[in-house]
């Protein structure tokens, strides 16, 4: 490929969904552009890469000032010349100017921006859909559309509510994209109605879920399953457990307010066993909490054979916890967000090490978001087993579906 200088690499600060600020970034070449809003958590893992924030009164102490001047006035210098097709080297540049372990001296935010806007600018300079050149980069055999995994319940973190369980998704079975998002919006708005005549809240979440409070989790799964049997469609069930933000470190315990109990690991497990039975629950993600080894070891003793068991706090989408989560047998899956590592290649790499030891992949959007929709495209090119990317409702979460709607017509 013949290279091609970036000529301009510009920061400015936006909203995301949540009326938080975030960073966007523009890089430039003569034959192509690319901008890329970097997206914002706010159940983070402990060891992800560090989002860098202003402190202070403004926005809260959120504003992301100090992240956009570190792009403009030092991460740009290095980059502008370089060649846009030199992904690996120009996110080895980042890292190194920043010169942390986890990128706190210039900003996670700052550096996924460049990252993230040359990996479109270039793709835009071969003329070439991002998911194209994700899969180019990651040296993917072939294109994939993933299974969509659709958010209807919000809880936890997201929603003001006494639900535990973050995300209740729906794994809708169909034969394509269409079908299987046409399922999820039917199965959706039929919620709406039960939620409704259980008066109960249908206000949504920070991800487009509806987030009332419960009687109990119990109850949570029997309206979602009402509404599946009413519109008699063929799905499966995930669940985003979340179980950091809700595991009680003194005691070892893990606190359900919905249903008014505590529970140790195993009897946490014991729990997801009970619903596996119940319903056709075949995904849980961050089913115990980030630091609790011991107790990942057995619930995937107790029930990786049976389900897919995704680590995402427990792993922030980095190399060397997914090392040690493969030797300690430790789940099946990993989530995979590019702003918890904090570069394009960096997350390529995690994907790698993933597939090669036959974990499962979800490629995932973050509460706070834009209305970018680079991880439809990252999901395609790297073959993602998953995408997860909210309800679908909320203009933010909507234009990724979209996009992967967008992708599957083109790659038919
Ligand atoms: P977050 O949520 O982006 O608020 O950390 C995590 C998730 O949706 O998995």
């Amino acid at each position: 490929m013949p290279k091609l200088p970036i000529k301009t690499v510009r920061a400015r600060q936006i909203l995301d969904s949540r009326g938080v600020p975030t960073v966007e970034v523009l890089a430039q070449t003569s034959k192509g552009s690319g901008v890329f809003g970097v997206p914002g958590g706010i159940s983070t893992g402990q060891s992800e890469a560090w989002e860098l924030r202003d402190g202070g009164t403004k926005f809260w102490g959120l504003g992301v000032l100090k992240a956009v001047a570190n792009v403009n006035d030092i991460l740009a210098k290095k980059i502008k010349g370089m060649d846009v097709y030199a992904q690996k080297r120009i996110d080895q540049a980042l890292c190194e100017l920043d010169g942390t372990e986890n990128k706190s001296r210039l900003g996670a935010n700052a550096i996924l921006g460049i990252s993230g806007a040359v990996c479109k600018a270039a793709a835009a300079a071969k003329q070439v859909p991002v998911y194209k050149y994700v899969a180019m980069l990651h040296k993917s055999r072939k294109l994939r559309l993933p299974q969509p995994s659709v958010l209807v319940i919000e809880g936890g973190a997201h929603g003001d509510t006494n639900l535990d369980i973050q995300e209740f998704m729906l794994l809708p079975q169909g034969s394509s994209v269409r079908e299987k998002l046409e399922i999820a919006a039917e199965i959706f708005q039929t919620l709406r109605k039960i939620l409704k005549l259980h008066r109960l809240d249908t206000d949504l979440g920070f991800e487009g879920g509806f987030a009332p409070s419960w009687e109990s989790n119990q109850q949570v799964f029997a309206l979602i399953w009402e509404a599946i049997k009413q519109t008699g469609h063929k799905v499966q069930l995930a669940i985003d457990a979340a179980a950091s933000e809700f595991y009680n470190r003194h005691e070892r315990q893990y606190v359900l307010k919905a249903d008014h109990t505590s529970l140790s690991a195993e009897r946490l497990v014991s729990l997801y066993n009970q619903w596996i039975g119940q319903y056709p629950l075949v995904l849980i993600e961050d089913g115990l909490a980030e630091e609790d080894w011991d107790g990942w070891r057995s619930m995937q003793q107790r029930l990786g054979d049976k389900i897919i068991l995704v680590g995402d706090d427990l792993f922030t989408t980095q190399k060397s916890r997914l090392k040690k989560g493969v030797e300690a047998g430790v789940a099946n899956a990993i989530i995979i967000k590019p702003n918890q590592v904090g570069t394009v290649s960096e997350t390529l790499e995690t994907v790698a090490l993933a597939q090669k030891h036959n974990y499962k992949v979800a490629a995932k959007h973050r509460s706070g978001e834009t209305n970018d929709d680079f991880i439809a495209d990252f999901a395609v090119g790297i073959g993602a087993d998953y995408l997860m990317a909210g309800s679908v409702a909320r203009g933010e979460r909507v234009a990724k579906w979209n996009r992967l709607l967008a992708i599957e017509e083109e790659l038919s």
